[in-house]
């Protein structure tokens, strides 16, 4: 079998908006929201086969972009034979090496091929890609959901969740107060992780106050709690508070979450299905997780449906996955563009049987939303950016509103 043709299918995955942000309203029993994403975009990567064999792949991490590095990579996966699967990401790394390490658009451009090369795999022996990764696990695979009030706590909660997320969206502001309303409003049967996004406007002092301020309510864990990229402030983090840590979804491959394994950083890590290098590196991340007693729970926030069927197949297999992110049904077009759409059930998606990933996208209805735009545009002015977790500040800037952040105590 070789591969003749590469196809990408890149869609805004909302209406049309201004960038301004929109009112989110909580999911109804069906778990639709009527929340416009903005500026998400989806890309989809599409392999074919002289033997007619067609394989289906995702990339996150800027798909704009991405759409042209695919593109271009295209020119080396002719004439592959598909199911090579390794050769070919050895091949596509050597000839992305001069343009610096891989980053979160190499890993993307990494991501969309290798699923789309599982997919091919899978439907050409006749079997789902969880059996090629050693076979299931599990059957089911927990996801949670996102929930920064009232409404969607209660939202979650009747729809059978048992795990919720405050990510306050673009930033959040008082966390332990967040967790304390949620642990009040929910109770001890639903576990509750916080997302601060690794903010740079969070110093590793900042964020040993507020791990040890969450101490008391038994958190599923703490969610990059700093920037990314200081790792030596992880460390001081990890040996200051027992609060769980998560972190993983901006770096890429087993070289992008090596030292946060290796030296027991965190107690989760979260690569992202769309940008992690794929199936094949997402398995050998979770493989060296394992090693440390270290649990999985990709990130999906920012992506579509098919990297979600991708993590899907890696959960089944592995024995340290903890639960997929999911950004319920955030748009209702994520069901029509999704073929079959995974239904959550009491906050479990079944895991597919069909071969390769068991998925396609409806291409018309992709075809009706073209990409218009992929970057955050701020609704305020660079003069009002005074917020510390807010979406309107500097990317390096602490030491601002401390109170306002950690007022938690005073209520
Ligand atoms: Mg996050």
């Amino acid at each position: 079998m070789k591969i003749t043709g590469v196809r990408t299918l890149l869609m805004q995955a909302a209406p049309a908006s201004s960038g301004k942000p929109t009112k989110q309203v909580a999911p109804a029993a069906d778990g639709v929201t009527s929340k416009l994403p903005g500026t998400r975009n989806w890309l989809f990567v599409k392999i074919e086969t002289d033997a007619g064999i067609v394989g289906i792949g995702e990339c996150s991490g800027w798909p704009r972009v991405l759409e042209r590095a695919i593109e271009d990579l295209s020119v080396l996966l002719i004439g592959e034979d598909p199911t090579h699967i390794e050769r070919i990401a050895q091949k596509l790394q050597v000839a992305m090496m001069g343009h610096g390490m891989l980053g979160t658009v190499g890993g993307g451009a990494l991501t969309g091929i290798d699923i789309a090369l599982w997919d091919i795999k899978g439907k050409a022996l006749g079997t789902p890609i969880w059996n090629l990764l050693g076979g299931k696990v599990r059957d089911r695979v927990q996801i949670y959901t996102h929930a920064n009030n009232r409404e969607f706590a209660f939202s979650a909660k009747a729809r059978g969740f048992k795990a919720i997320k405050c990510s306050g969206g673009n930033g959040l502001l008082d966390p332990v107060r967040k967790v304390a309303q949620m642990r009040d409003l929910l109770g001890d049967e639903i576990d509750i992780a916080v997302d601060v996004h690794g903010p740079p406007w969070l110093t590793p002092q900042d964020a040993v106050q507020l791990a040890r301020a969450l101490e008391p309510y038994n958190i599923l864990w703490l969610e990059d709690p700093i920037a990314p990229d200081n790792i030596e402030g992880y460390q001081r983090l990890r040996d200051a508070s027992s609060v769980p840590l998560a972190a993983g979804e901006r770096v890429t491959g087993i070289f992008g979450e090596r030292e946060l394994i290796e030296r027991d950083l965190v107690d989760v890590i979260q690569p992202d299905a769309g940008r992690a290098g794929g199936i094949t590196q997402m398995k050998k991340i979770a493989a060296m997780a394992e090693a440390h007693h270290i649990m999985v729970a990709p990130h999906s926030g920012s992506l579509g449906p098919v990297a979600e069927y991708a993590a899907l197949h890696l959960m089944a297999s592995i024995p340290n996955a903890l639960m997929l992110e999911r950004m319920e049904d955030d748009w209702p077009g994520r069901r029509q563009t999704i073929l079959p759409h995974p239904e959550q059930e009491n906050g479990f998606l079944t895991v597919p049987d069909a071969p390769g990933l068991g998925c396609d996208v409806d291409e018309a209805f992709v075809a009706e939303y073209p990409s218009q735009g992929n970057v955050s545009v701020p609704s305020k002015p660079m003069d009002e950016r005074d917020e510390i977790g807010g979406e309107g500040r500097l990317y390096v800037q602490t030491r601002i509103k401390r109170a306002k952040f950690f007022s938690a105590g005073d209520e």
